[in-house]
This record gives structure tokens, C-alpha cells and sequence, in this order.
């Protein structure tokens, strides 16, 4: 009788056809792949990158099958040498997690000993992934914005994308940190969790695509943390009050940018770059201790819902769709 031990994992193969199936299965733990540390999943959670990861797409996974998951946390199960303990509470986001390497969707990961990260104190497993990657970017934009001199006093700061991940936590942060903080979104039905969240005022993204040609409109922001990329960027760009800056974190309306170098040389305009997948670990430690500390966001609990592997089909096209509001917490065992 073969006694190895397995674990659940959701496994997404391509067929002869390159289409994306996503099975729930049993693996043995043989097949974890390399790394220094393996950790019992608690939470993960569900990101624009899941979603195009779960479905198939090269841009984000080479190669299939895949357990798809940028985030985890849990309890270290084993840890080649001293760096951690089995019992241990710690998190993982980004670097190959999810993407090129077998992520949290999965009742167990192995990974190489320096993406880990210990749970800071003040934050719960639960919590630190309601955070999750989006959070860490968030955060990222925000101390972005904040070592650029932008501050509340200099005028309204815009999120776009706010009822997705990274915008509502975005939206949040910047207004407990005391900026006046503009939500744009498509969907009218996040006005109220949007307002919940601390924005001031609401705007329809398509206030932010604007087709003139002009390369300057009138300044209308301090600030901006953008998940959204294409002509929104570019309209942002666009609109920044002299000396203010732009925190680019995504691609969800295009990765092309089209812009003039007007913003820069007659406004001085920064354009500020977010990577929080491979963000040096340093920074990364620091912005989670931020979290947990003096940016904590009172009722994260309230930002989430939470499901297990057998709903993450629905939740990654709805993701895809455009249909999601606030974070998803996953339960692998759930
Ligand atoms: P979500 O899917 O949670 O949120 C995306 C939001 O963008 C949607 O909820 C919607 O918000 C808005 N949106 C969707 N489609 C469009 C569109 N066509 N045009 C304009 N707005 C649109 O995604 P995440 O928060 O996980 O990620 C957001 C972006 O940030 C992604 O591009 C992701 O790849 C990137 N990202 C980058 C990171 C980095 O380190 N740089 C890390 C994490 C994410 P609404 O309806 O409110 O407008």
C-alpha cells in the first residue's frame, strides 16, 4: 500500500487545445516543489494575477499544470536550517509564488527561505492575507507618495480601480494616514463600501479617460495610486498639479502607455513605479510592520469575503469580468 502523505491542492492543466481546467486534487508531497521551507496553508487570497494565472494565461505561468496562489500564510511545517521553527507563523506574497512556482492555493507550499517573511506582531494569519499582495502594494504606493512630499494639505488624491484589491486598501490607507482621498470606479454598487472605506468623493472611471489630445488638463490631483494603466495613466499624467506624482501599480484597462513628456519638463510631474512582487526584502519587512502597526486598517475583516478551493472557478472569471468588490480570503481546507 502506498502510504505518502498528500495534501489538496486546486490544479489548473492545459488540454491539447491550451485551454485552462482547474481540478481540486490529492498530490503527494513528492511533488511540492524545491525550496527550504514548507509551510501548512492557512489563508491565501485572489488577485488580478490569480485570476489570469488560474485561466491559463502565459504572461503570468509558463507552465502547466500549476497551482496558481501569490499569497500565503500559515505555520512552518519544516525549515532546512535554523531560519525558522515548525509551528512558526509567517506569510508569503509574490516573487514565482503562484506564478512560475506552485502557490497558496494549496493546503501546503515549499519555498526558498528568503521570500518568507515572519507574521508581524499586531496582524492575524487571517488578516495579513486580507492584506495579502494587494496590500503590500498599497502600501508600497502609499510610502511611494509619501517620499515624493506628497501631503494632505497639498489637495485631493485620486485611486483608480478603488473597488478592486489594491485600490480599496489603497483608499483605506491613504485615509487613515489623512488624505483627502477620491475613489474612481466603474460600479455604482461600491459607492457605499467606498465611502465606508474613508474616500471623500466618488468619480466614474470614465472621468479619468480623457481622449482630447491635450498633453495638460487642469491639475486636479496631488497625488494618484493607479491599478489601472492605458489612458487612465495617461490622463492622470495629465492632470497632476505641478510637483505632484502618479503611483503606477497596474495594467487592468492596458499596458500601453501613451503620453507626452509635458507633465514632466513643465509641471514636474513624478511618475513613481510599484513592484511589490520581488520588492527588496528590507522594504517588504518594513511595509509590513507599517501594516501592522501605525497604518493598520481598523475592520479588515469587513474588506473580505472568504471561500475554499471548490468556489475560486467563479471568483477568478468574476475577477475577470469585472464583477469583484473588496478582497477574497481562500480557506484551502475549506
Ligand atoms: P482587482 O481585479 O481586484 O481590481 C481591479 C479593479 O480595476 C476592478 O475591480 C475595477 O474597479 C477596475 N477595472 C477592471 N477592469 C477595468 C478596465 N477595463 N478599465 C478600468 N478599470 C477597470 O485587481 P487587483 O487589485 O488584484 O490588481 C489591480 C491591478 O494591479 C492589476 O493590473 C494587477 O496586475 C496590478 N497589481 C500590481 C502589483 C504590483 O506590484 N505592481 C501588485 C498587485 C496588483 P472599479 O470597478 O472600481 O473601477
Amino acid at each position: 500500500m502506498n502510504s505518502e502523505k498528500t495534501y489538496r491542492a486546486y490544479l489548473v492543466s492545459k488540454d491539447a487545445a491550451g485551454d485552462a481546467h482547474a481540478a481540486i486534487v490529492q498530490r503527494p508531497w513528492s511533488e511540492l516543489p524545491r525550496g527550504d521551507v514548507v509551510i501548512r496553508v492557512s489563508f491565501s487570497s485572489v488577485n488580478f494575477k490569480d485570476a489570469l494565472s488560474a485561466t491559463g494565461s502565459p504572461g503570468v505561468t509558463r507552465s502547466y499544470p500549476h497551482v496558481p496562489g501569490i499569497d500565503a500564510a500559515g505555520f512552518v511545517v519544516s525549515c532546512t536550517d535554523e531560519t525558522y521553527r515548525p509551528g512558526d507563523p509567517v506569510l508569503v506574497t509574490g516573487y514565482e509564488l503562484g506564478a512560475n512556482h506552485d502557490g497558496g492555493y494549496a493546503e501546503l507550499i515549499r519555498v526558498p527561505a528568503e521570500w518568507v517573511v515572519p507574521l508581524p506582531a499586531g496582524l492575524s494569519l487571517k488578516e495579513s492575507m486580507i492584506l495579502g499582495t494587494a496590500g503590500l502594494t498599497a502600501g508600497l504606493a502609499l510610502q511611494a507618495l509619501r517620499r515624493s512630499n506628497v501631503k494632505p494639505e497639498q489637495g485631493e488624491v485620486v485611486v483608480t480601480g478603488a473597488s478592486g484589491g489594491v485600490g480599496c486598501l489603497a483608499v483605506a490607507l491613504l485615509a487613515r494616514d489623512g488624505y483627502n482621498v477620491v475613489a474612481s470606479t466603474g460600479k455604482a454598487r461600491a459607492h457605499a463600501f467606498l465611502r465606508e472605506l474613508g474616500a471623500v468623493r466618488i468619480i466614474d472611471r470614465a472621468a479619468l479617460d480623457d481622449r482630447s489630445g491635450r498633453p495638460l488638463l487642469k491639475g486636479r490631483w496631488a497625488g494618484a495610486v493607479d491599478t489601472v494603466g492605458g489612458n487612465t495613466l495617461a490622463t492622470l499624467l495629465a492632470e497632476t498639479q505641478p510637483h505632484g506624482s502618479v503611483a503606477a501599480c497596474g495594467l487592468v484597462g492596458g499596458s500601453d502607455l501613451s503620453t507626452t513628456v509635458f507633465p514632466f519638463i513643465l509641471r514636474g510631474v513624478n511618475l513613481l513605479g510599484v513592484d511589490s512582487a520581488f520588492c527588496p526584502r528590507q522594504e517588504r519587512i518594513a511595509i509590513w510592520d507599517l501594516l501592522a502597526t501605525s497604518w493598520k486598517i481598523e475592520g479588515l475583516e469587513e474588506l473580505a469575503q472568504t471561500c475554499g478551493l471548490n468556489d475560486l472557478q467563479q471568483i477568478t472569471s468574476a475577477i475577470l469580468d469585472c464583477e469583484n468588490l473588496g478582497r477574497t480570503l481562500v480557506i484551502p481546507t475549506g
